[in-house]
């Protein structure tokens, strides 16, 4: 029997990856050879154009914010409409901390404004005052019941969710979208976004299972998990539930 496979685009590696966000790919690589489907990781730098139906998963990670400069200009420039039909056709976006306040309109910092592609109705802004560091843990509900995603979260931004936006999860330890308002990332059709590291996937196996089902449009077997299983534990653990 042909297994699917499941086609990963990763977009800037090597610009927007920090908190060894790469480790990501990694699991959901070792997720999909672990069960015998297929998986190929390709990549788009600047300039680089984006086919919005050569891959299943577009992936992002965090960045710095002299980083997010040049990214967010060529993201618009180069990968906005793409981005946007891949959404439409509901491939998956995963979009971390620096990459997910991409996913927005805008990010404010300080007088400079950098574009989003505004695949989901938010806006950031870099007010002064404390960064929002430390460890995390929300509830959220990607159509299998109420799960904990754990992480550890570092970011100078503030989001806001627009009202057509839905936030990915309510924050039960830690500071979430803006340290205000208890919501967490955000969420549209099969678009997401987090402000999450650590590395997210390695953290949260069961998010990295639930992204691949709706990548491929299939229903995963679980696997022997309990490595996974102490790894998510002990982030919740340090979130402090
Ligand atoms: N540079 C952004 C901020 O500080 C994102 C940081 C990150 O990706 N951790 O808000």
């Amino acid at each position: 029997m042909n297994e699917p496979t499941l086609r990963v685009c990763a977009l800037y590696p090597d610009l927007m990856n920090i908190y060894a966000d790469r480790g990501n790919i990694a699991v959901l690589r070792a997720r999909c050879l672990w069960r015998g489907l297929g998986f190929e990781l390709g990549s788009a730098g600047l300039g680089e154009p984006l086919d919005p139906d050569a891959h299943d998963l577009f992936y992002i990670g965090g960045g710095q914010d002299r980083d997010q400069v040049s990214v967010a200009r060529d993201m618009v420039a180069t990968k906005r409409a793409a981005l946007h039909a891949a959404a439409e056709r509901e491939a998956v976006v995963l979009a971390v901390c620096g990459g997910y306040q991409l996913l927005g309109h805008s990010y404010q910092l300080g007088a400079d404004e950098l574009p989003g592609v505004g695949l989901v109705d938010l806006r950031t802004v870099r007010t002064p005052g404390p960064r929002l560091i430390g460890n995390c843990a929300i509830e959220c509900d990607l159509g299998t019941g109420p799960r904990v995603l754990a992480g550890f979260e570092n970011h100078g931004g503030r989001t806001y969710l627009g009202a057509a936006a839905q936030p990915l999860g309510r924050v039960l330890r830690g500071h979430g979208n803006n340290g205000s308002d208890r919501t967490e990332g955000a969420r549209r059709g099969n678009v997401f976004g987090t402000y999450l590291h650590g590395p997210l996937l390695p953290k949260n196996h069961w998010l990295a299972d639930r992204l691949i089902e709706l990548a491929l449009g299939v229903r995963l077997a679980p696997l022997e998990d309990s490595l996974e299983l102490a790894a998510h534990e002990s982030a919740r653990r340090a979130a402090g539930l």
